[in-house]
Formats: C-alpha cells, structure tokens, sequence
C-alpha cells in the first residue's frame, strides 16, 4: 500500500507496529491442525497518519487475500452483537424522513445476518432490501424477504440492483480494502448522479484499539483502520456529504453517516490525530500477557473464548510455541471442529470445553464478558475468566 495515507494522502506516516510471518486470513477455517500451521503468512508493517490518524499497513497485499465461501466471521450468534446490529437497523430507521419506506442496499452483507436485522425492525416501512458479498454461501438468488448476489459490489455488477437505494450501508468492510476512498467512490458512482441515499459505514475504531493497548486487534485482514475524522474525509472524498460519526458497540465502533452528494467541491473536515504514546506497543502487550497466561497455566490449563481474527493473533502473539494454551472456545458452530490460523490451536464448543476443564478462560473481547460469563456457567466451565484489556 505504501507510505502515503491512503485517506488523506499525507506523507509518511510513523511506524505504529511490524510483525512479519502473520496469517493473512485469521477467519479462514482450518480442518486440521497441521493444516492450520501452515497458513500463508504476511507481514505488517502498520503507519499512523500524522494528520487524519488513519493507520495503515504499509505491506498489505489485496491480491493475497481471497473471500470465499470458506471465510467465516459471523458474530450473530451472540445476543449481545444481535442487539447491537438491532440498534444500528433502528439507527437507520430513525434516519430516513417519517413516511418513507426503506431501501435498503447492503455492501459485504455476508451470509446477511444485518439483513436480517433490518427486515425485521422495519416491518412495514421496507419496500426492498439486496446485499452484495462474494463469500455468501447459500444459493444465490431471491429469499423470501431480500435478495443476495454473490458478488463483489462495484461499476460491473451495480447493474444487478433491482432497486435505486435510499440506504446503502457497509459494515466491516472498508477496514479489509486498500483503497477506502476509490471503494466509497464506486458506491457513489454506482448509485448515479441524481442519488441522495444515506451512507452507513460501520468500521472499527482505531483510536479504541491505541487507547485499550488492543495488539491483538491488529491483524493482516485489517489494512486500514480509522480513526472518525480519518472515516469523514474518506466519505466526503469520495462523494458523501455532511459526514456525522457516532461510536458504538461499547466504543469500539465507528458508525458513519454521511449523504451521497452533488458532486461540489467542498473543504475537507479538520483532521488532526490525536498523539498516542506506543513505544515498544507490541512488546508490552506480549511480555504483559505471556506472563499472565503463564501464570495461569501454573494453576491448570488455559483456554481463549473467541476464535476470531483476535484470539488467533493472541494465541500467536503469546504463545508462539503452543505450549500454553489448550484450546479456543467459540459460541459460533460454524468455527467449532476447526483450528486456528497460526496456531492450530483446537476450536471447541462451551460444553466440549467443560469436558476439557481449564482453570482459566482469557476473553478476547470484554464487551461480551457478561454473556460468556452466563454461558460459561451454563456449560459448566469453572474457570476464572480475565478480559483481555
Ligand atoms: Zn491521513
């Protein structure tokens, strides 16, 4: 990608993180553990803006990446995250003028959870909703209430919408895309010139990640990671207007809202990252953590709850040698039987776990520690559970 901001075309920015030999594809299932290890690796090689903060890796290579049927990242089996993609489909309601109905177009909708969500919440008031997403893997074509086409949203296949939309929203998305403003601008292009539909773009927050020493949040996938005044100046360089940016999901997200505009050119909103102190970033976390779940491992073994992108990096980042940790635990069936990039460690099921009976159970993800705590007891897993944070 380079050394200027991909955003806000500044400069070089400072190197925030470096790793090398890191699985690219962290939600890319593994059948077998030797399977796992052998996961094609990359580099990152992370820049920080001086301007807009955006943060960047400089060594992404989008022709290694591949979404495809086998790329699993649903995280709608918790009720914490189904309430919160029911806050944001209210979001959008709430948006659109009293009396209008809704048309609704999804970018990257995967296997169409938030749909889901957005047929449910608006009843009445939808009039048509479509997702675009090549790693969808039901048959393609109408379902009773939206349509999904297994394809990559863009100038080539905006043809297939049925609809003009009157919403167009993309939810973690652009933070995969190595270049966010020409993907924003496609959209743009693609709803014609005449289109004032409301933008919702929904990405994590980078400014979260600095601030909570999130390391193992850093991953190949993740090419581009925003900061809000980074996400204002790629909608409106790429034809959206009137940009608000709000945070979600307990702060970790950005959810953007901006208009598709009239094409005038207009001042870009002021930028100006903030300055975090991130010396030896990467080395604090590990050392940090390596000897927490050593101790742990002193007291019985040790499990991770969330086999994402963030407990595979974790597992890579603390125990590199596999010696450590047992297994990972995932409420999603879709990753249980499977193995983590990298590591290879085992993903099992919350009952499969008891039978496993670790001491300690490190959660990726603190915002969901309520929910793992009543599902963990539910399973009969007696372990302590420490957040990752
Ligand atoms: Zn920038």
């Amino acid at each position: 990608m380079g050394s200027c901001c991909p955003v806000c075309r500044a400069d070089a920015g400072e190197r925030l993180l470096g790793a090398g030999n890191v699985p690219i594809m962290m939600h890319r299932l593994h059948a077998t553990a030797e399977a796992a290890r052998k996961a094609a690796r990359g580099t990152l090689d992370l820049l920080r803006c001086h301007s807009c903060g955006l943060v960047w890796n400089a060594a992404f290579d989008p022709e290694r990446l591949r979404y495809d049927a086998s790329y699993e990242n649903s995280q709608a089996h918790s009720p914490a995250f189904l309430d919160h993609m029911r806050a944001r489909a209210d979001a959008i309601l709430k948006a659109i003028p009293r009396g209008e109905d809704l048309d609704c177009l999804e970018v990257g909708c995967g296997q169409g959870e938030f749909l889901d969500c957005v047929v449910e919440r608006a009843g009445g008031r939808l009039r048509h909703a479509e997702g675009f997403d090549p790693a969808f893997r039901r048959q393609p074509g109408k379902t009773s209430t939206y349509e999904i086409h297994k394809a990559q949203f863009d100038g080539h296949t905006a043809g297939l919408l049925v609809n003009p939309p009157n919403v167009v929203v993309t939810r973690h998305t652009i933070e995969h895309v190595a270049d966010p403003v020409g993907f924003l601008a496609s959209i743009r292009e693609a709803l014609g010139p005449r289109s004032r539909a409301l933008m919702c773009v929904e990405t994590p927050d980078v400014d979260w990640i600095l601030e909570n020493n999130a390391v193992h949040d850093f991953f190949y996938e993740h090419c581009c990671i925003f900061t809000s005044a980074a996400l204002a100046i790629a909608l409106q360089r790429a034809g959206f207007e009137g940009a608000a940016v709000d945070r979600v999901f307990g702060r970790q997200y950005l959810w953007a809202t901006a208009r598709a505009g009239a094409g005038r050119e207009r001042p870009l909103p002021a930028a100006a990252a903030r300055p975090v102190a991130h010396t030896d970033l990467k080395n604090g976390f590990v050392q940090f953590w390596t000897e927490q779940v050593r101790a742990a491992r002193e007291r019985g073994p040790v499990a991770l709850w969330g086999a994402g992108a963030k407990g595979g990096t974790f597992a890579l980042l603390v125990d590199a040698a596999g010696e450590l940790i047992d297994h990972a635990i995932d409420i999603n069936p879709g990753k249980q039987g499977h193995y983590l990039p990298g590591s290879g460690l085992p993903v099992v099921s919350p009952g499969a776990s008891a039978t496993r009976r670790p001491a300690t159970v490190f959660v990726m993800n603190p915002v969901y520690l309520d929910e793992i705590g009543k599902v963990a007891s539910a399973a009969g897993i007696q372990a302590d559970l420490i957040p990752v944070n």
